[in-house]
């Protein structure tokens, strides 16, 4: 049934029985039956009138930077809104830019859009490696600085009524790494953001500050899909996890990094199940010794 995409889709969209590995951070996952990267609006349209028609499983990813796939892929199709839909028009407005952003585009690109053009508000994006989609649906932030701090609207898909609607700040429901798009299923085509004029000098410093501080502390030389538990309020989820003896804990090719106990990395040839035993681990260890119960950040997509 699969094979009938290539009637309605063209053929350099469509990748058959894809390795989920290379579509992750992590390096992690089996074969995706179909792997579609969508790069306009209307192949978005064609491809879910079809997964709505046959009923066809589907998932839909971004960068793959916060995402654990299944040792044994995903049986339907993934839709990748990645770079093949990207791309950032501006509009000057009197004391900075709207920008309308389409959600394949990575963030970095439009930190660096921004400081080109001397806008402030995006510096504690430089180095968060997602997709303008992936960064809406997860509040994604650093260093004091977040989404909901610059975005003023976005647009989606409903694959219910195969129509385009706009969502408004109020309407995503912002909270810590939250947006109202993690429970509606909707699908993200852009972001319209709101910077103001800055000094180009002071955003490359900040930058290059904030960049540098993710060198020293993230083991952003192993594969990992970044935090791997949100940060209990109040709390770090690195220093319980650390403080419960955890630091270089590991199963298989998954580990408690030792340089940021927050990271579960891939030392190498981690599987699916190595990570998810490592988290397991590691939630039901800070349980019994401090009495917080860590909630995963990375999300992960069964078979
Ligand atoms: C080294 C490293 C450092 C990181 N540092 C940070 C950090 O400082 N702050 C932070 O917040 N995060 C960080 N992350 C995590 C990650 O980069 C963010 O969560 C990012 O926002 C995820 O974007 P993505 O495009 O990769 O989404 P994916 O991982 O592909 O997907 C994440 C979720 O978003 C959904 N999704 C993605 N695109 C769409 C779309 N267009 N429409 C509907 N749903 C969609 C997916 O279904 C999934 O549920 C880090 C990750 C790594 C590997």
């Amino acid at each position: 049934m699969l094979d009938k995409l290539r009637i309605i889709l063209p053929e350099n969209i469509l990748f058959f029985n894809e390795p989920l590995k290379k579509h992750s951070t992590f390096r992690i996952g089996g074969n995706a039956d179909v792997l579609v990267a969508p790069q306009n609006l209307l192949q978005i349209q064609l491809l879910f009138a079809y997964i709505k028609e046959n009923s066809i499983p589907y998932t839909v990813i971004g960068n793959g930077s916060n995402l654990l796939f299944s040792d044994d892929g995903f049986r339907g199709i993934v839709v990748k809104i990645g770079s093949e839909f990207s791309g950032i028009e501006s509009t000057l407005t009197d004391n900075g830019m709207i920008l309308n952003v389409k959600a394949g585009t990575l963030l970095s690109r439009l930190a660096a859009f921004a400081c080109e053009n001397s806008l402030t508000g995006l510096e504690f994006a430089s180095g968060i490696p997602g997709s303008v989609g992936g960064a809406i649906l997860m509040n994604a932030g650093a260093y004091d600085g977040e989404i909901s701090q610059v975005l003023v609207e976005s647009t989606y898909f409903d694959i219910n009524n195969m129509s385009v609607g706009t969502k408004s700040y109020e309407m995503h429901d912002f909270s810590y790494r939250h947006s109202s798009y993690e429970d509606d299923g909707l699908i993200i085509l852009s972001g319209r953001f709101s910077l103001k004029n800055g000094n180009k000098d002071d955003i490359i410093l900040k930058m290059k500050d904030l960049n540098s501080r993710r060198i020293s502390k993230q083991p952003l030389e192993f594969p990992s899909a970044g935090s791997t538990f949100k940060r209990p309020a109040g709390l770090y989820a690195g220093k319980l996890i650390e403080d419960a003896g955890l630091k270089g804990f590991s199963i298989g090719g998954a580990q408690v990094s030792e340089k940021h106990c927050g990271f579960v990395i891939n030392k190498g040839g981690a599987t699916c199940s190595d990570v998810i035993n490592v988290i397991k681990y590691v939630k039901s260890a800070v349980f019994d010794k401090f009495g917080v119960e860590l909630e995963t950040e990375v999300k992960i997509i069964e078979e």
